[in-house]
């Protein structure tokens, strides 16, 4: 059997040097090393985990450094290692994400505070700043999640509901849905003991016979399909996940019946007129169901998912949910934004270029420009520094020491954060810490900050912040209490 680190230098052969193999192979005795002395609560040793980690991050093509960066994820954390080490040992860019993993993971999620999750996922992405550091934080999660069985129930729980509130949506807001998936999946027992087993329960033995009556239907579709000059690529199955059933059932009064698509058929075809060719057929052979048929080929989902979803009333009667798609929109499907990358990297794919433009949400908006950027590439160098974003350009997320999430415009000061918590701290600041350190009140903010407000009792704002302060409310505040203090 092949070893883990054979399997990445295998999966890495044809796309790197040999200098940079040999930096690979320097990093992996590194970590070895490194996390020598450790062993995960399994008992098996440390680095096989950041080694799987890596083997998942060579298959998306992300390059040697996001490779790299993998096999060392855990050792500034976890082994007290100077990020000026893996500098002067490796290079600026894996030390770079080295340091972007370390400080993502050091942003604790409060159980208790429901209404900052989006706040809370927000803070990720801008704290990342570059792709890669959350597409190995999502990997770096669903291993640990395959491993946590062995931890205190505590700890267990608590990662499952971080998993499950952040980070499985942080991966489908991505359009990685395969990962998404996983990971709610892994966390749901975790989270919700009794729904998980009540769902298993109810779904019992169906999706089994469902796949074994989907695989009967599947000679008659191909054998229509290629007396129409249609051949399939290939025909699977896509079981729903667990977890989506049970959100499903809570919709559907519980009751299983009402669920089509717990297994669905999924035709690959070559290209896009086969997708539509083949969607004829099928409404020729069984009575498509009113309402169920989704265009997302031509309108895609916001996250960028593409597909032609349809429901026919199928042999005897029975109704079964077929999803119709190319292997790209397959692959896209599964590895989201990273299969954009790899198919943006090639300049001939005009399938890919033919495609429908695509119109995302305003909130979507950095996928939408990622598809701009990804048409560009043509050196893999710009392929790398595309994966350098600012998802929020114009915005900064802060904590208090509390620890609360404060969203604010890019350029705010401690002034405009102080009117944010109360305009009576606003009022009253007379100084300001920034992770603990004295600034100066027009000290501009960043992302991932904890501020403190000095505050001063029946002190009065300065008409001097007018010159600094950021926000137009935040100006309005200190107008209205300097006119206050010109009236008394
Ligand atoms: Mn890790």
């Amino acid at each position: 059997m092949k070893s883990l680190k054979q399997k990445i230098i295998q999966n890495l052969e044809n796309s790197v040097s040999e200098r940079e193999i040999d930096l690979l192979e320097k990093a992996f005795e590194f970590a070895e090393k490194s996390h020598s002395e450790q062993k995960r609560k399994s008992g098996e040793p440390f680095v096989n985990h950041p080694l799987r980690v890596a083997l998942t991050i060579s298959q998306m093509k992300l390059g040697i450094n996001a490779v790299i960066a993998s096999v060392l994820h855990d050792i500034v954390e976890d082994c007290e290692i100077p990020l000026s080490e893996i500098k002067s040992q490796f290079n600026d860019e894996v030390s770079f994400l080295v340091n972007g993993l370390t400080k993502v993971n050091q942003i604790k999620y409060k159980e208790d505070d429901t209404a900052e999750k989006e706040n809370f996922r927000n803070m990720i992405l801008a704290m990342a700043k570059d792709l890669r550091i959350i597409l190995i934080k999502l990997v770096d999660r669903l291993d640990n999640m395959k491993t946590l069985w062995p931890l205190e129930p505590t700890k267990r729980r608590k990662k499952s509901l971080e998993t499950l509130e952040i980070l499985a949506p942080l991966a489908y807001r991505l359009g990685m849905s395969d990962i998404g998936a996983q990971l709610e999946d892994l966390a749901f027992p975790y989270v919700y003991e009794e729904e998980y087993k009540l769902t298993k329960k109810i779904i019992g033995k169906r999706s089994e016979e469902l796949k074994n009556y989907l695989q009967e239907l599947v000679p008659l579709v191909q054998k229509e399909l290629k007396g129409n000059n249609l051949n399939p690529e290939k025909i699977q199955f896509r079981t729903k996940h667990l977890y989506s059933i049970w959100r499903k059932l809570q919709k559907e009064d519980m009751d299983i019946k009402r669920i089509y698509d717990l297994v669905a058929m999924r035709i690959i075809m070559p290209n896009l007129e086969g997708c539509y060719g083949a969607l004829g057929i099928i409404h020729q052979m069984w009575k498509p169901v009113p309402g169920r048929f989704k265009d997302y080929i031509a309108l895609p989902k916001p996250n960028g998912y593409q597909s032609l979803h349809t429901a026919v009333f199928a042999k005897n009667g029975k109704i079964v949910e077929i999803q119709i798609r190319t292997p790209q929109m397959d692959e896209e499907a599964e590895w989201g934004i990273a299969a954009h990358w790899i198919y943006g990297s090639q300049k001939d794919d005009k399938k890919y270029k033919k495609r429908k433009k695509f119109n995302p949400p305003k909130n979507f908006y950095w996928i939408n420009q990622l598809r701009e950027w990804q048409k560009k590439f043509y050196s893999s160098e710009e392929f790398l520094s595309s994966l350098k974003v600012d998802f929020f350009k114009d915005r900064i997320f802060v904590l208090t020491p509390k620890g609360d999430i404060i969203d604010l415009p890019d350029g705010a000061t401690t002034i405009d954060f102080a009117y944010q918590i109360h305009t009576d701290v606003g009022n009253q600041a007379a100084g300001a810490r920034v992770n603990n350190k004295l600034v100066s009140l027009d000290y501009k903010l960043q992302s991932g900050e904890i501020i403190e407000i000095i505050t001063k009792k029946r002190k009065l704002p300065s008409s001097s912040w007018l010159e600094f302060v950021k926000m137009s409310e935040t100006r309005k505040k200190i107008q209205d209490a300097l006119k206050g203090k010109d009236s008394i």
